[in-house]
């Protein structure tokens, strides 16, 4: 297998017209199973998905806005983003308040070509910047859209680790979004990233699969079609927006008081200080939303660089336009996030139940226990305070969601007790007397 770095995918990638079940998402996904082991899935046009159905395979061919004249104002063979995704086919001379009612611009950018798309609208439409909207004083323009819909497959990339036990936590990411670069591709490179280095390693103890869809829809394709495998997943983390230049955000899932919630929430602590952790659907509404979703309930978090809630709320500056591209994006943010998703699943791997083998307190100095506290004064300071906890009854988590400290200050202690047989690690609660 290649292994091609992360922003090197996304100059690769980024300006295909990856629109949710397309030519351009294909090539896409084909591109990202040469660099790692993956099933693809196909659910064909059509098709009933719970209450959702496959939506058709569209083309756009050729899409242009000129004068009468024929000086050509617009072009999507420029831009993908000129014609809304999903734009039925039009041609024809419009007046230019019909123009106006079907040419999208951004609401805060005027120099940027908006992301519009009408999936299960039944539109035409075309996307400028405000600039040359601005500039249209012909009272009369000619509009050529020729695209197609027609019966196709929509895809599903999924990437495997298969560990000792058959309980799954599931990562995912979108591929879809034609020319965009921080909404989605950065989640979709991370996440191969994460699951080639996960592959490199010995096997794991909890099973990892992750997918690479087109938003929503694909999500729903693959959890209605993997009935038998929900209630194996005991928990998930979506990935998006992880290359613009935020702090991360960790999104809780839909049981905010779930163990992975838990776990990860004490793990974010010690992975990234300026990161912040917010409600589920408070940060950025995903597909974690169809894992949480009744009937499935999989508590799935996401994790981004979302910006922290503003007004007018927006993800980052340059989202769902024609600004998202490779220059908001660098290597360093990439290689940040992958490693702090890998610090997550490590902490996930790790949080066991401490099973005490001693009573009474133990003789700290006598087992040369010692913790620095100048590399981890939180260890050094709650050393007392972990060990009162190690009784067969708590996980690592527990300790370090009740002393509200980073996992890994926990683990730091426990597991020195663990290398001086005082204490061993559980998968499940163990009573001691
Ligand atoms: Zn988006």
């Amino acid at each position: 297998m290649n292994a091609t770095s992360m922003l090197d995918l996304i100059h690769e990638l980024w300006f295909l017209r990856r629109d949710i079940v397309s030519d351009g998402f294909d090539q896409a996904l084909y591109r990202l199973a040469q660099e790692v082991p993956m099933v693809i899935h196909e659910y064909p046009t059509g098709e009933q998905c719970w209450t959702w159905r496959i939506p058709e395979k569209w083309t756009c061919h050729e899409a242009y806005l000129e004068t009468l004249d024929g000086k050509r104002l617009l072009d999507a063979a420029d831009h993908p983003l000129h014609v809304v995704s999903y734009s039925l086919p039009f041609e024809g001379i419009v007046s230019r308040e019909e123009l106006f009612a079907h040419l999208h611009t951004h609401p805060t950018l005027p120099q940027a070509i908006p992301f519009v798309f009408k999936y299960y609208q039944r539109d035409w439409g075309l996307c400028a910047t405000q600039l040359l909207k601005d500039s249209l004083k012909d009272d009369r323009y000619r509009v050529v859209i020729r695209t197609t819909f027609e019966p196709g497959t929509l895809k599903v990339g999924e990437v495997i680790v298969p560990g000792q036990s058959a309980e799954t936590f599931m990562l995912a990411a979108h591929l879809c979004h034609p020319a965009m670069v921080n909404d989605d591709l950065t989640g979709v490179v991370v996440g191969v990233e994460v699951m080639r280095r996960l592959l490199a390693q010995s096997p794991p103890y909890y099973t990892y699969r992750f997918l690479i869809v087109p938003e929503t829809i694909g999500s729903v394709a693959y959890l209605s079609h993997h009935e038998d495998i929900i209630p194996h997943m005991i928990g998930g983390l979506f990935l998006e927006m992880l290359g613009n230049d935020s702090p991360h955000a960790l999104q809780f899932s839909f049981q905010p008081h779930s163990r992975v919630d838990r776990c990860f929430a004490a793990a974010f602590r010690g992975l990234d200080p300026r990161g912040y952790t917010g409600a589920y659907r408070k940060i950025v509404p995903n597909d974690e939303r169809q894992f949480n979703a009744p009937g499935v309930r999989v508590p799935m978090l996401s994790l981004s660089r979302v910006e922290k809630p503003s007004y007018p709320p927006q993800p980052y500056r340059e989202y769902h336009s024609s600004l998202d591209t490779p220059e908001i994006v660098t290597a360093e943010r990439l290689e940040a996030s992958r490693d702090l998703v890998l610090g997550l699943l490590e902490a996930w791997e790790r949080d066991q139940y401490i099973v005490n083998h001693f009573k009474g307190e133990i003789f700290l100095s006598g087992y040369g226990i010692w913790i620095d506290y100048r590399t981890n004064p939180e260890g050094n300071l709650r050393l007392f305070e972990i060990m009162e906890r190690c009784d067969g009854e708590h996980t690592i988590s527990d300790i370090a969601d009740e002393l509200t400290i980073p996992f890994q200050a926990v683990w730091e202690v426990v597991s020195i007790f663990a290398e001086k047989g005082l204490v061993s690690f559980s998968r499940s609660p163990a009573r001691h007397g």
